[in-house]
């Protein structure tokens, strides 16, 4: 076979503070987390929870719950408590509910202090219960709710502006010793959001959070994330990321994790290698991409599959995967590690690739590969 090109990492990382959200470490180098936000009022412990172990189970590693009514704060404890994985109390417009969620035993606070009135007044307070109960802060800065001293210094939500906000409220907690804080400066368009995280890596050593916010509909959405955090990550920056999308949860963890495994961020798990088809297909590729796609979702080691239509560039592709298909004249050259095994005919090349596969995952697990 092809001698593999040895994974080298997309770029350094930058050096950041490294802070703890519950056992997961965010930033100084930590390996890049995903996460989301329920979805469910926050105050149904139990449609919250049911939520949380779904995103547990899709990859999720961070989540969030907004926080809005006495009730929610009311269920922080049960759900900071009985969740499987980390819990950011997610808090707009109320200080008091700061304290609650530190209280409530949450990993982590999100603040947007554009949205609380006299936030400034009270981060000494803020600062020094969080700094009891070991509890980081994020400060969350938004496009949408930016500080209106700011809104008027700058007319919009400049890259500029946004940077100074986060900065501004950092100082704050600064003046107080506190340094426990990862920060975000998300915005709807990409361009202005890489902007400013690129000059806040510059100006602090915080951990970021990246996100664009209200990226849009799940393919929009999936894009501009993408996109955005792909500029960043490949220049090192970003250590916890959260996709947007007006999709289901599970929806975001499950592109944040792609982007991370196209980035080289995040181990790859199965990935299939298929051809876009062209007027040379001798198969249905996207119906046998699908096909193998679907008989070999959940599969827990790092396994390329490649499913080419042609012999063109088939059995180049299927050769340096782990496991392939060269298709033609209605047969399928079945390649496993750049040898051909064998040549089935086309209605069997999805069965014989499953059968495949589950031979090399079984060989995989027993030399501890993907564990
Ligand atoms: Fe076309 Fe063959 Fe390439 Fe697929 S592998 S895109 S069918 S040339």
């Amino acid at each position: 076979g092809v001698p593999e090109v040895p994974a080298r990492p997309i770029a350094e990382r930058r050096m950041s503070r490294r802070i703890q959200v519950g056992p997961v470490a965010v930033g100084g180098g930590a390996p890049v987390s995903v996460q989301s936000m329920t979805t469910t009022r926050t105050s149904d412990v139990g449609a919250t929870l049911q939520q949380i172990a779904e995103l547990t189970a899709s990859g999720c590693q961070i989540v969030r719950v907004a926080c809005p009514t006495q009730d929610d704060a009311d269920a922080l404890a049960t759900i900071a408590r009985k969740s499987q994985i980390p819990v950011i109390a997610d808090i707009h417009f109320q200080p008091k509910y700061v304290f609650a969620a530190i209280e409530a035993g949450c990993a982590a606070v999100r603040v947007n202090p554009g949205n609380i009135k006299q936030f400034d007044d009270r981060v000494k307070e803020i600062a020094q219960a969080a700094k009891d109960h070991g509890t980081p802060i994020r400060i969350g800065v938004n496009a949408g709710s930016l500080d209106r001293r700011l809104l008027q210094k700058y007319g919009r939500a400049t890259p500029e502006a946004l940077v100074e906000s986060a900065l501004w409220e950092a100082s704050l907690f600064e003046e107080h010793g506190f340094r426990d804080i990862k920060i975000s400066v998300k915005h709807n368009d990409p361009v202005v959001m890489i902007e400013a995280y690129s000059r806040l890596a510059e100006q602090c050593d915080y951990p970021l959070h990246l996100g664009v916010t209200e990226a849009g509909p799940a393919f929009q959405g999936t894009i501009k994330s993408a996109v955005a955090f792909g500029a960043l990550l490949s220049r090192g920056i970003g250590d916890t990321i959260r996709v947007s999308l007006s999709a289901p949860p599970a929806e975001e963890v499950k592109v944040g994790i792609q982007i991370l495994q196209s980035l080289g961020l995040k181990e790859r798990r199965l990935e299939i290698v298929s051809c876009p088809s062209c007027g040379r297909a001798q198969v249905d590729v996207y119906k046998l991409a699908e096909e193998v796609t679907a008989g070999l979702d959940g599969m827990e080691v790092p396994l390329r599959v490649a499913v080419m239509g042609c012999v063109v560039n088939g059995p180049g592709e299927a050769r340096e995967a782990d496991l392939g298909v060269a298709s033609g004249n209605g047969k399928g050259q079945i390649f496993v590690k750049g040898e051909v095994i064998k040549t089935v005919p086309e209605s069997k090349i999805v069965e014989t690739l499953i059968e495949e596969a589950m031979k090399i995952a079984e060989q995989m697990e027993q030399d501890g590969v993907g564990s």
